[in-house]
């Protein structure tokens, strides 16, 4: 035993069997992605900046029932409402704190309406936190921006509900 240990040690077998794994990754396919010039595919339930949709006509989805706000578990979302002449609720303001957010996709969950959604932008960042406090305003304009790929997001998205 100590003999062929001595043998081992001798003709550097440890180091050959180190350099035999390492040359067999040399001639395997590169699997190191090129971010940003190469991305990963995506999902289509994805789940990055949100955004606050509207319907076509132009009306917000959002009926400020407030459940996003409950069931979000980093209490990151901050809604006030009102209700309008003409009876229907919608929210006066409407934030959600990016800096607590663990993009869990539950207020996306909970929406009746599909208004609050996590779209698949993620390439974004805030130069202070002010930058990742999304107001209603910020929200709204997300979806102008992103509506499109969301809309068909959402068509596919549904086979998994
Ligand atoms: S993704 Fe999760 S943590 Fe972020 S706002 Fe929605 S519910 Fe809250
Ligand atoms: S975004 Fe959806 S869940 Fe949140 S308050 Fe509006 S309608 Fe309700």
């Amino acid at each position: 035993m100590k003999i062929w240990k001595t043998i081992k040690s001798l003709f550097l077998w440890e180091l050959l069997k180190g350099l035999k794994q390492t040359g067999s990754h040399l001639i395997e396919r590169k699997i190191t992605v090129q971010y940003p010039d190469e991305k990963t595919p995506q999902s289509p339930r994805f789940r990055g900046l949100h955004a606050l949709r509207r319907y076509p006509n132009g009306e917000e989805r959002c009926i400020a029932c407030k459940l996003c706000e409950a069931v979000c578990p980093a209490a990151a979302i901050t809604i006030e409402s009102e209700q309008r002449e003409d009876g229907s609720r919608r929210t006066t303001k409407y934030e959600i704190d990016l800096t607590k957010c663990i993009y869990c996709g539950f207020c996306e969950e909970s929406c009746p309406v599909d208004s609050i959604v996590e779209s698949r932008h993620f390439e974004y960042h805030g130069e202070e936190r002010s930058d990742l406090l999304m107001t209603k305003e910020k929200l709204l304009a997300n979806a102008v921006l992103l509506e499109d790929e969301i809309a068909a997001d959402r068509e596919v998205e549904v086979k998994y509900r």
